[in-house]
């Protein structure tokens, strides 16, 4: 185990709504919801006002609806999380070239492979504690100044830890564990903290009367491998010692690179599944040449209606990164998956990956072969006009909704970026019986009016967002919960 507090987590805090308080001035110290907000819609995150009444993440939106009825409910803007992350991960890459990202707005750094860390082997260890810290602070600080919004760290020796560190700091907060202090800081949690223990296995040494860390810690490790059997037996008592060997894996590092959206609606339509099929293809194809890389099996997931979740994957002779060929392959894999009744999510990923492509004769051959066979396919696309649902669960790269003269109404959702030709930039507060209100306000300004227009009003078109302003107004920051 390293003698440095040295793996860093970081973990914004309610991102998606402080993001929304951020862009819309009204909405600072308010109740805001962000998810699906029809039918079957799941709440994906909720402003700390908002979590006050009850709500959390992953709550059916209806139920949410009940406990705070004044909360703004916004639809998702995935294409801002998205810039405001990729600035995120930026000042993280700037500490380490080994950041794990965990999703959008959460990811492990090893402070020790960056510019720090020599600076860190090379002082006293109370130096290195206190230089980890002031990275830390430093990182928070920066993030305020430059997308006005705050963050959580969790500092530790590894892994695990820096994770229970940051949830312990929230929101807004710095929580560092000293190396030493693991079992104590750990003692009184429940075993549900220990990663890889779920629901199952917490039933299980529930049983035998463990249910704090502490007591798993106590428990000879044969007796835990007698009750979860060899591997998972002896990891969680690992675990539950303080013990977390696990490293930070730079994305490039990794084995697998994969996508995957969850829709509002259950997807029946089969011509749709497919567009949403070869989106998330080429979703997948960008990532894995970011990263430099290409892969030899394409993998898809397929949720259905009655959350059965299938895989297929087939393995390719040598790697590949071409689009053509790896969306060719998931629409073969999507026609051995039984769709009838609906599908609820959708995943693209391929594995194997290696650092280049090879080249040979014979992936040539076949390339050329599926890509002839996908172009076929594309022809057979039913019209460009967008599916109608699009807005409605905006996946990061739906395209913007609306096409002069495609569709007979326009679907204004709240939350929704407008622009007006006199007013200017504004939000969707809300829509109904042929009106839509619009708030005109912009990042970082004062709170703005509310207009009202007929739904089809020509002035009024769907706008991209705005980028966040920096700390100076600092608008997630009066809007945190105080601890
Ligand atoms: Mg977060």
């Amino acid at each position: 185990m390293r003698s440095l507090p040295s793996i860093l987590h970081l973990d914004m805090d309610a991102f998606f709504a402080s993001v929304e308080q951020a862009s819309k001035p009204s909405l600072r110290g308010k109740p805001v919801v962000v998810g699906g907000l029809s039918g079957r819609g799941v709440v994906a995150t909720a402003s700390y006002e908002a979590r006050r009444f009850g709500v959390h993440s992953a709550m059916p939106m209806a139920q949410a609806r009940r406990l705070c009825p004044n909360a703004a409910f916004l639809v998702p803007r995935f294409e801002l999380y998205r810039q405001v992350s990729d600035f995120v991960m930026g000042l993280l890459r700037e500490l380490s070239p080994l950041v794990e990202p965990l999703s959008v707005d959460e990811a492990f750094v090893d402070l020790e492979a960056g510019p720090y860390g020599e600076l860190l082997r090379a002082g006293a260890p109370a130096e290195g504690v206190e230089l980890v810290r002031a990275v830390g602070e430093d990182l928070r600080a920066d993030i305020l100044t430059g997308v006005g919004l705050t963050a959580s760290v969790g500092l530790s020796g590894t892994k695990f830890l820096s994770k229970i560190a940051s949830e312990q700091a929230k929101p807004d907060g710095l929580v560092l564990i000293e190396p030493g202090r693991e079992r104590e800081i750990l003692a009184e949690l429940p075993v549900r903290a220990l990663p890889g223990v779920g629901p199952a296995t917490a039933e299980t040494l529930r049983r035998v009367g463990l249910t704090r860390i502490s007591e798993v810690a106590r428990t000879p490790e044969d007796e835990l491998v007698r009750l979860l059997g060899r591997a998972h037996g002896a990891g969680v008592h690992a675990l539950a010692l303080g013990r977390d060997e696990r490293p930070v894996v730079a994305e490039r590092d990794a084995k697998s690179v994969s996508v995957e959206d969850t829709f509002e609606v259950d997807l029946a339509d089969v011509d749709r599944i497919r567009f949403e099929l070869d989106r998330l293809a080429a979703r997948c194809v960008r990532r894995l040449r970011d990263a430099g890389r290409s892969g030899r099996t394409v993998v898809i997931k397929v949720r259905r209606f009655d959350f059965t979740t299938l895989t297929r994957s087939e393995t390719l002779p040598s790697p590949t990164d071409d689009p053509l060929v790896i969306s060719a392959m998931a629409r073969r894999l999507l026609a051995q998956v039984e769709l009838v009744g609906g599908v609820r999510l959708l995943g693209v990923g391929v594995s194997g990956l290696a650092d280049f492509t090879q080249e040979d004769l014979f992936a040539q051959a076949q390339r050329e072969a599926e890509a002839a066979e996908a172009a076929e396919a594309a022809a057979d696309e039913p019209g460009e006009g967008e599916p109608e649902s699009d807005a409605a669960y905006g996946g990061p790269d739906a395209p913007r909704a609306f096409h002069p003269g495609a569709a007979p109404a326009r679907r204004w959702m709240p939350g929704q970026d407008v622009t007006h030709t006199e007013y200017g930039p504004g939000w969707v507060q809300g829509s109904g019986v042929g009106r839509v209100t619009v708030r005109f306000e912009v990042p970082g300004a004062v709170p703005g009016r509310v207009r009202t227009f007929a739904v089809d009003d020509p002035e009024l078109t769907p706008a991209s967002p705005l980028p966040l302003s920096g700390g100076a107004q600092s608008p997630a920051a009066d809007s945190a919960a105080p601890r």
